[in-house]
Protein backbone atom coordinates (compact mmCIF):
# COMPACT_ATOMS: atom_id res chain seq x y z
CA UNK A 1 0.00 0.00 0.00
CA UNK A 2 1.26 3.62 -0.66
CA UNK A 3 0.25 6.80 -2.19
CA UNK A 4 3.63 7.16 -3.81
CA UNK A 5 2.33 6.77 -7.72
CA UNK A 6 -0.69 8.83 -7.06
CA UNK A 7 1.92 12.19 -5.43
CA UNK A 8 2.75 14.40 -8.56
CA UNK A 9 6.45 15.59 -8.08
CA UNK A 10 7.42 19.22 -7.25
CA UNK A 11 4.29 20.31 -7.40
CA UNK A 12 2.18 23.13 -4.86
CA UNK A 13 -0.04 22.74 -2.33
CA UNK A 14 -3.51 23.42 -4.56
CA UNK A 15 -2.01 20.46 -6.58
CA UNK A 16 -1.16 18.16 -4.19
CA UNK A 17 -4.50 18.82 -3.03
CA UNK A 18 -6.31 18.12 -6.24
CA UNK A 19 -4.38 14.96 -7.26
CA UNK A 20 -5.18 13.37 -3.37
CA UNK A 21 -8.76 13.34 -4.46
CA UNK A 22 -8.21 10.30 -6.83
CA UNK A 23 -5.77 8.86 -4.03
CA UNK A 24 -6.27 5.12 -3.65
CA UNK A 25 -3.28 4.11 -2.13
CA UNK A 26 -4.82 2.06 0.81
CA UNK A 27 -8.37 0.71 1.51
CA UNK A 28 -9.59 4.16 3.76
CA UNK A 29 -10.47 6.34 0.63
CA UNK A 30 -13.58 3.94 0.24
CA UNK A 31 -15.54 4.15 3.39
CA UNK A 32 -14.70 7.94 3.82
CA UNK A 33 -16.75 10.71 2.45
CA UNK A 34 -13.75 12.64 1.16
CA UNK A 35 -10.22 13.50 1.50
CA UNK A 36 -8.83 15.55 3.50
CA UNK A 37 -5.83 17.26 2.64
CA UNK A 38 -4.03 20.12 4.49
CA UNK A 39 -5.11 23.66 4.34
CA UNK A 40 -3.78 27.25 5.42
CA UNK A 41 -0.63 29.18 4.80
CA UNK A 42 1.43 27.04 1.80
CA UNK A 43 3.76 29.46 2.89
CA UNK A 44 3.63 29.46 6.78
CA UNK A 45 6.42 29.31 9.31
CA UNK A 46 4.72 26.69 11.25
CA UNK A 47 2.62 23.29 10.11
CA UNK A 48 0.63 21.36 12.68
CA UNK A 49 0.59 17.65 11.99
CA UNK A 50 -2.67 15.69 13.56
CA UNK A 51 -3.01 12.04 13.25
CA UNK A 52 -6.34 12.28 10.72
CA UNK A 53 -9.59 13.79 9.42
CA UNK A 54 -12.59 13.05 12.15
CA UNK A 55 -16.11 13.08 11.77
CA UNK A 56 -16.70 16.81 10.51
CA UNK A 57 -13.35 16.82 9.18
CA UNK A 58 -14.36 13.72 6.87
CA UNK A 59 -18.14 16.03 6.18
CA UNK A 60 -16.48 19.20 5.57
CA UNK A 61 -13.63 18.36 3.56
CA UNK A 62 -11.11 20.55 6.23
CA UNK A 63 -8.92 19.55 9.00
CA UNK A 64 -9.26 20.71 12.19
CA UNK A 65 -12.71 21.74 12.05
CA UNK A 66 -14.31 19.57 14.94
CA UNK A 67 -14.40 19.70 18.42
CA UNK A 68 -10.68 19.33 18.70
CA UNK A 69 -10.06 21.50 16.23
CA UNK A 70 -11.61 24.18 17.59
CA UNK A 71 -9.93 23.61 20.94
CA UNK A 72 -7.00 23.84 18.86
CA UNK A 73 -7.81 27.05 17.38
CA UNK A 74 -8.84 28.00 21.02
CA UNK A 75 -4.94 27.47 22.06
CA UNK A 76 -3.23 28.69 18.79
CA UNK A 77 -4.94 31.85 20.08
CA UNK A 78 -4.04 31.95 23.29
CA UNK A 79 -0.45 30.90 22.72
CA UNK A 80 -0.47 34.02 20.47
CA UNK A 81 -0.15 32.44 16.95
CA UNK A 82 -1.92 34.18 14.30
CA UNK A 83 -3.78 31.94 11.22
CA UNK A 84 -1.74 33.17 8.68
CA UNK A 85 1.34 31.66 10.19
CA UNK A 86 -0.38 28.13 9.79
CA UNK A 87 -0.45 25.11 7.73
CA UNK A 88 -1.86 22.34 9.39
CA UNK A 89 -2.68 19.06 8.36
CA UNK A 90 -2.56 15.23 9.03
CA UNK A 91 -0.57 12.48 8.95
CA UNK A 92 -3.43 10.30 7.38
CA UNK A 93 -5.93 11.98 4.81
CA UNK A 94 -8.87 9.75 4.82
CA UNK A 95 -11.37 9.13 8.16
CA UNK A 96 -10.77 5.39 9.97
CA UNK A 97 -13.47 4.64 11.61
CA UNK A 98 -16.10 1.62 12.58
CA UNK A 99 -20.00 1.80 12.52
CA UNK A 100 -21.96 1.59 15.64
CA UNK A 101 -25.63 1.52 14.57
CA UNK A 102 -25.59 4.40 12.31
CA UNK A 103 -23.04 6.44 14.67
CA UNK A 104 -19.36 6.18 13.08
CA UNK A 105 -16.80 5.87 15.83
CA UNK A 106 -13.41 6.90 14.84
CA UNK A 107 -10.67 4.20 14.83
CA UNK A 108 -6.36 4.74 14.84
CA UNK A 109 -5.05 4.40 11.45
CA UNK A 110 -2.56 1.51 11.47
CA UNK A 111 1.17 2.26 10.63
CA UNK A 112 0.52 0.55 7.80
CA UNK A 113 -1.64 3.46 6.74
CA UNK A 114 0.42 6.04 8.03
CA UNK A 115 2.96 4.37 5.72
CA UNK A 116 1.28 4.24 2.81
CA UNK A 117 0.17 8.24 3.45
CA UNK A 118 3.59 9.51 4.42
CA UNK A 119 4.37 10.43 0.82
CA UNK A 120 1.44 13.11 0.66
CA UNK A 121 3.23 14.22 4.15
CA UNK A 122 6.36 14.12 2.65
CA UNK A 123 5.12 16.30 0.11
CA UNK A 124 3.40 18.84 1.90
CA UNK A 125 6.49 18.92 4.03
CA UNK A 126 8.83 20.02 0.95
CA UNK A 127 6.52 22.26 -0.35
CA UNK A 128 5.84 24.39 2.86
CA UNK A 129 9.13 23.65 3.93
CA UNK A 130 8.10 25.47 7.48
CA UNK A 131 10.73 26.93 9.98
CA UNK A 132 8.93 23.82 12.46
CA UNK A 133 7.10 21.18 12.16
CA UNK A 134 4.44 20.82 15.31
CA UNK A 135 3.75 16.85 15.89
CA UNK A 136 0.26 16.71 17.35
CA UNK A 137 0.08 13.01 19.33
CA UNK A 138 1.76 9.92 18.75
CA UNK A 139 0.60 8.99 15.58
CA UNK A 140 2.43 12.74 13.62
CA UNK A 141 5.14 11.86 15.74
CA UNK A 142 5.58 8.28 14.46
CA UNK A 143 4.72 9.05 11.16
CA UNK A 144 7.82 11.57 11.05
CA UNK A 145 10.29 9.97 14.10
CA UNK A 146 9.55 5.89 14.28
CA UNK A 147 7.96 4.02 16.95
CA UNK A 148 10.09 4.77 18.97
CA UNK A 149 9.27 8.05 19.82
CA UNK A 150 6.83 8.90 23.12
CA UNK A 151 5.27 11.87 23.82
CA UNK A 152 4.87 11.59 27.32
CA UNK A 153 8.85 11.89 27.22
CA UNK A 154 10.34 14.22 24.51
CA UNK A 155 7.34 16.65 24.20
CA UNK A 156 7.64 20.33 24.48
CA UNK A 157 11.41 20.19 23.07
CA UNK A 158 13.20 21.37 19.76
CA UNK A 159 14.15 18.01 17.82
CA UNK A 160 16.47 17.72 14.80
CA UNK A 161 15.44 14.95 12.35
CA UNK A 162 16.27 14.01 9.00
CA UNK A 163 12.45 14.17 7.41
CA UNK A 164 11.55 14.62 3.97
CA UNK A 165 14.68 15.20 1.89
CA UNK A 166 15.94 17.85 4.83
CA UNK A 167 16.88 18.24 8.04
CA UNK A 168 14.30 19.53 9.69
CA UNK A 169 13.37 21.34 12.93
CA UNK A 170 10.43 19.62 15.15
CA UNK A 171 8.45 19.63 18.36
CA UNK A 172 5.73 17.30 19.33
CA UNK A 173 3.13 18.01 21.74
CA UNK A 174 -0.41 16.58 22.73
CA UNK A 175 -3.32 15.88 20.27
CA UNK A 176 -6.26 18.31 20.92
CA UNK A 177 -8.54 15.27 21.14
CA UNK A 178 -6.23 14.06 24.28
CA UNK A 179 -7.09 17.06 26.22
CA UNK A 180 -11.08 16.83 25.09
CA UNK A 181 -10.58 13.11 26.63
CA UNK A 182 -9.32 14.39 30.11
CA UNK A 183 -12.34 13.75 31.65
CA UNK A 184 -12.74 15.72 35.03
CA UNK A 185 -12.17 19.73 35.36
CA UNK A 186 -8.56 19.70 36.99
CA UNK A 187 -7.15 17.04 34.37
CA UNK A 188 -8.33 19.44 31.54
CA UNK A 189 -7.20 22.20 32.62
CA UNK A 190 -3.61 21.03 32.85
CA UNK A 191 -3.63 19.02 29.54
CA UNK A 192 -5.37 22.59 28.01
CA UNK A 193 -2.32 24.60 29.91
CA UNK A 194 -0.11 22.49 28.99
CA UNK A 195 -0.71 22.21 25.08
CA UNK A 196 -0.79 26.19 25.16
CA UNK A 197 2.65 26.45 26.68
CA UNK A 198 3.93 23.83 23.58
CA UNK A 199 2.09 26.05 21.26
CA UNK A 200 4.37 29.05 22.63
CA UNK A 201 7.55 27.45 22.84
CA UNK A 202 7.08 26.59 19.29
CA UNK A 203 6.18 30.21 18.62
CA UNK A 204 9.03 30.99 19.67
CA UNK A 205 11.18 28.49 18.01
CA UNK A 206 9.73 29.22 14.21
CA UNK A 207 10.56 32.96 15.03
CA UNK A 208 14.17 32.76 16.34
S1 LIG B 1 -5.45 7.49 3.53
FE1 LIG B 1 -3.79 8.38 2.33
S2 LIG B 1 -2.88 6.67 1.18
FE2 LIG B 1 -4.90 6.02 1.93
S3 LIG B 1 -6.25 6.48 0.19
FE3 LIG B 1 -6.31 8.22 1.60
S4 LIG B 1 -4.81 9.68 0.79
FE4 LIG B 1 -4.40 7.67 -0.15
Amino acid sequence: MSAAEYVPTGADIATLREAASRCRGCELWEPATQVVFGAGNPRAPLMLVGEQPGDVEDQRGLPFVGPAGQLLQRALAEAAIATEDVYVTNAVKHFRFTLKGKRRIHATPLVSHIKACGPWLDAELSEVDPELVVLLGATAAKALLGNDFRITRDRGRLIEADVAGATRRLLATAHPSAVLRATDGPDRAKAYAELVTDLRTAASLAAG
